[in-house]
């Protein structure tokens, strides 16, 4: 009788592990100040919690290089360490600084990885908007860009008060990590998303892409048009996702570091790219850039890149959506927005 038994209780102890080896995980979590989602199809042995596991590890080992909250990242001693002292890095902040630095200087500085200064006197880190006097402005904007790579894996900041923030690449670049890592582990179909940057592998369970939705910068809730992608990075750059009220005006958290003001005249700019990182980066310059100059700095990249911009509309016409040439039958304006959003080739 002894048997059968044992045999059950074999069994009772399987199905657990049966159920939560499913073959999908779809999981958010909160961090860096956002909102982490994934979903993945899950190869055989790996289970929606290790793909969770391995995620939540990557952003946190991102977060200890990258963060200028966490008093102890790395990014934190490069910013308190002396001017003309050279530093040497880890490669996953060198690999940071390098696309930053590549991404200053082909968008003539409008993409600038130390404006943090900027951000500080304009109040975006205290999360109380103050606006900030000229004399007070121009001593910033003389601390802005001045960094040298004297080898190497080397920084060395030429004035004392010269601060990183790559919060306007870093993300995209956790995203990356998270898909390699992801991959290493088998996994070939999945969507991984940190605050609408994203790596797309794949395509969604049965489809060889995925829909990703466009957020309207006007309401952050809803999604006016749907793209369709695959096996690359996705980022949307906008006023809304981070702001502070001063008199009545909102200005958003992207700086224009020739004027030091917080860029405007864009809606949102969403760059498709074959990584992350280069996504989010350009996403960011293209939204301090403008249309016009964001279109020359395209045709000098050598990646195969698309973009959509979002701008107001005349006399308060409908919002144009410019899309590149290559997402031509890509993109899907929802039927709701056709009364106010339009889309032309750019
Ligand atoms: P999000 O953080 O919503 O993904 P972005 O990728 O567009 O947005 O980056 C905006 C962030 O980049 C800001 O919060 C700031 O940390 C940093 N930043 C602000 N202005 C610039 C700039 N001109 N160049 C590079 N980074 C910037
Ligand atoms: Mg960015």
């Amino acid at each position: 009788m002894l048997r059968p038994f044992v045999f059950l209780i074999f069994l009772l102890l399987q199905l657990p592990a049966c159920t939560r080896n499913s073959d999908r995980a779809d999981f958010q979590f909160q961090t860096m100040g956002t909102v982490a989602h994934c979903d993945l199809e899950l190869p055989p042995r790996l289970t929606a919690a290790e793909s969770e596991s391995m995620v939540l590890a990557v952003y946190d080992s991102v977060n200890s290089v990258f963060s200028t909250w966490q008093t102890d990242s790395e990014l934190s001693r490069l910013n308190n360490f002396p001017a003309d002292s050279a530093l040497t890095v880890s490669p996953w902040l060198w690999e940071c600084l390098t696309a930053a630095d590549r991404l200053h200087t082909l968008s003539n500085g409008a993409f600038d990885p130390t404006a943090e200064p900027l951000m500080r006197l304009w109040g975006f880190y205290r999360r109380q908007g103050t606006l900030p006097g000229k004399a007070e402005l121009d001593s910033v904007l003389n601390l802005l860009g001045n960094w040298e790579f004297t080898a190497s894996g080397k920084v060395v900041k030429a004035t004392e008060n010269t601060c990183f923030d790559l919060g306007g690449i870093a993300k995209g670049f956790a995203v990356d990590q998270a898909a390699l890592r992801l991959e290493e582990a088998g996994v070939t179909n999945g969507l991984i998303d940190l605050g609408g940057n994203l790596f797309c592998l794949g395509g969604a369970p049965g489809r060889a892409d995925w829909r990703v939705g466009i957020r309207d910068p006007l309401d952050r809730d809803r999604y006016f048009a749907s793209v369709s992608v695959t096996e690359c990075g996705v980022s949307t750059s906008g006023s809304y996702e981070r702001f502070v009220t001063i008199n009545g005006h909102r200005y958003g958290h992207i700086m224009n570091p020739t004027t030091g003001q917080p860029a405007e005249g864009i809606l949102s700019t969403t760059v498709f790219a074959p990584t992350a990182l280069l996504a989010d980066g350009l996403s960011t310059a293209l939204f301090v850039l403008g249309v016009d100059r964001s279109r020359k700095l395209m045709a000098e990249l050598d990646e195969p890149i698309e973009a959509i911009l979002v701008v107001p509309g005349q006399d308060k016409g409908k919002a144009r959506v410019l899309i590149t040439p290559g997402l031509e039958n890509k993109v899907t304006l929802l039927p709701e927005y056709a009364e106010s959003y339009e889309l032309t080739l750019w």
